[in-house]
């Protein structure tokens, strides 16, 4: 099917209780295994690419291998921007046709946040494409951040509720406590925040920073507003295990396909996994359409809650 847009998605993951994933990919290898797991769970997915990944390799190309990918998926898949950290990058998304754009401007003053993401919203919305924004700061890792300062950058539920009143962004990436580019799984989050927060703006919420989260968080945030997780440092470190161990395996050959389609298997039982974690498996019905009640979440596929 062609590419949909993450309004109603993201509407009836929150009507539903569960969350979509936001799978970051950087090559075809990855957009491959991310669109063939959500075949396999029967989920919505939303395909995600950063500016990095715009750098290496290229929007024009980024967007037609996503665009020629999801029109042989027999799942919906949505393609969208992570983190646009001007309105030109968005600008340039929008005319390539993205399906979902983000403006980030959490590092910017809030009265420029409110401007920016404000222009970005007036021109996506004429087309009818919804735009995520940011309010608060979800920090990174690299930073050597503190747990005061992961606090003091939280989203403020009163601040947030004015930010979506003076912008008309469809749905808000709230700092809840997880960080970004965690290799481990020991981050906790706010659920009260994420409540409240949920309360004030009436719009689905967004979990960035999810590889760093305990399981059992993210299931919890799910059911207090998180309408879409973000995993890109998980699928990277997958993608990269398999690879080096494939390198190892065959130290002769010189095909770079047998490493790559190691790196892909990988990615992909590790986006199933999430998938079946986020509560979107099972979504989508064998003919495409939407179920309206998901599956219930099954303690036993939470896989633990270690760090
Ligand atoms: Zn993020």
């Amino acid at each position: 099917m062609s590419l949909v847009t993450s309004k109603e998605m993201l509407l009836h993951a929150l009507e539903n209780r569960y969350a979509v994933g936001a799978f970051n990919a950087n090559n075809m290898e990855q957009i491959q295994a991310i669109v063939e797991a959500a075949e396999e769970e029967r989920a919505p997915v939303i395909l995600q690419v950063s500016q990095g990944a715009i750098r290496y390799c290229g929007l024009e190309l980024a967007a037609s291998m996503v665009k020629s990918i999801a029109k042989l998926a027999t799942v919906p898949v949505v393609l969208h921007l992570d983190h646009g950290t001007d309105y030109l990058q968005n600008i340039r998304c929008f005319r390539v046709g993205f399906t979902s754009l983000m403006y980030d401007g959490s590092k910017k003053s809030y009265e420029e946040n409110v401007a920016t993401t404000g222009r970005v919203c007036e021109l996506a919305h004429t087309a009818g494409i919804p735009v995520e924004a940011e309010l608060g700061c979800v920090l990174q890792s690299k930073d050597n951040v503190t747990p005061e300062e992961v606090r003091a950058a939280m989203t403020d539920p009163d601040q947030a509720a004015e930010f979506i009143r003076l912008t008309g962004a469809d749905s808000l990436a709230a700092a809840v406590g997880s960080i970004h580019g965690m290799k481990s799984r020991e981050a906790r989050l706010d659920i009260d925040r994420v409540e409240a927060v949920r309360k004030a703006t009436g719009v689905p919420l967004v979990l960035h920073g999810a590889s760093g989260v305990r399981h059992d968080d993210v299931v919890e945030s799910i059911q207090h507003g998180i309408c879409k997780v973000n995993v890109a440092t998980y699928l990277n470190q997958a993608f990269v295990r398999g690879m080096r161990q494939a390198m190892e395996d065959m130290p002769d050959n010189v095909d770079p396909r047998k490493f790559l389609a190691v790196g892909r298997d990988e990615v992909k039982e590790a986006v199933r996994e999430k998938i079946r974690l986020f509560g979107s498996a099972g979504v989508v019905s064998a003919s495409g359409g939407t179920v309206s009640k998901p599956r219930q979440f099954r303690s036993a596929e939470l896989g633990g809650t270690e760090a």
